[in-house]
């Protein structure tokens, strides 16, 4: 796609714009273009769908979605030093770039046309926050039918692990029941600009059609939390402060009360949501 090819290298976009890697903003940047078209790949087809793509920064993965076709990208990013680089890619980019100056928390997703896809090489510090923001809305499917994130490494083990294993928990739990979820890339330190402490990996994640099981999300999530929170502890202990006939409850869920928390699959904690629901209203 001629114009994109075009664009001058990142590095001199970084340097003409001053776009030094602020901590706080977690920058990390993926300069190498090779990189970032590989990330797209595992996107899929995007010719038909919009892109959420949060914190674009200075624009090298919004560049290989829009290269790799992308119908329209909505681009999400909180730090206003980077708008000026993004605008220079809108202006070869033929009206698919839109530039969203804000916080990705903040964004309204209602104006996107679906189908949607999320891609982003998120901030680590709000990349779990945004995770369960999307994984948990009252209603199912949600507005996007896949997501594309890369995370720190032990987060996206988190994100993909099975029952009985160390991993699972609350992120495994939430992605699972809604998404079939996978590792799709692995990537050292030295790919990003300044390199993190960190390993990371790229996460897919596909809408299911339907949850494993019905649950309401925030129940769901706030009984997986009190089971993990103490989770060396036989359930029946742990989750005692939820209801008084909690061992009744665990049985009839088809849980031992004396099981640990990391031991009880997906559909199980579902079950246990939904008996508790009775106690909530
Ligand atoms: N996508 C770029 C890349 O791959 O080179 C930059 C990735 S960098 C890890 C994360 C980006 O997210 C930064 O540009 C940062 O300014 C932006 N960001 C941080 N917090 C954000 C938020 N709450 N909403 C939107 N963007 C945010």
């Amino acid at each position: 796609m001629s114009g994109l090819d075009d664009l001058p290298p990142l590095r001199e976009v970084i340097a003409r714009h001053g776009l030094s890697a602020r901590k706080s903003l977690g920058q990390n940047f993926l300069l190498d273009l090779n990189l970032t078209a590989k990330i797209a790949r595992v996107a899929g087809d995007l010719t038909e769908a919009d892109v959420l793509e949060v914190g674009p920064g200075p624009g090298g993965l919004t560049r290989a979605l829009l290269a790799a076709g992308a119908r329209r990208v909505v681009a999400v990013e909180k730090d206003p030093r980077c708008i000026p680089a993004l605008e220079e890619i809108a202006t070869v980019a033929g009206g698919r770039l839109e530039i969203v100056q804000g916080d990705a928390m903040e964004f309204d997703a209602s104006r996107l046309v679906p189908p949607v896809k999320v891609v982003a090489n998120l901030p680590y510090n709000v990349g779990t926050a945004l995770l369960v923001h999307w994984l948990t809305p009252p209603d199912w499917p949600p507005f996007w039918e896949s997501l594309t994130l890369m995370f720190q490494r032990e987060v996206a083990e988190r994100i993909v692990a099975r029952p009985g294993s160390k991993a699972y928990g609350r992120l495994a739990i939430l992605a699972q029941w809604r998404t079939e979820a996978r590792i799709a890339m692995e990537l050292p330190p030295r790919a990003f600009t300044p390199p993190p402490k960190v390993h990371s990996s790229v996460v897919h994640m596909k809408a299911r059609p339907e949850p494993l099981a019905p649950a309401d999300p925030k129940l769901l999530e706030r009984v997986v939390a009190s089971g993990f929170g103490q989770r060396r502890k036989m359930l029946r202990a742990a989750l005692k402060g939820l209801a008084p006939d909690i061992e009744e409850r665990l049985r009839a869920a088809g849980i031992a009360p004396t099981a640990r928390a990391e031991e009880v699959p997906i559909e199980a904690w579902c079950a246990l949501a939904r008996s508790l629901e009775t106690t909530e209203r």
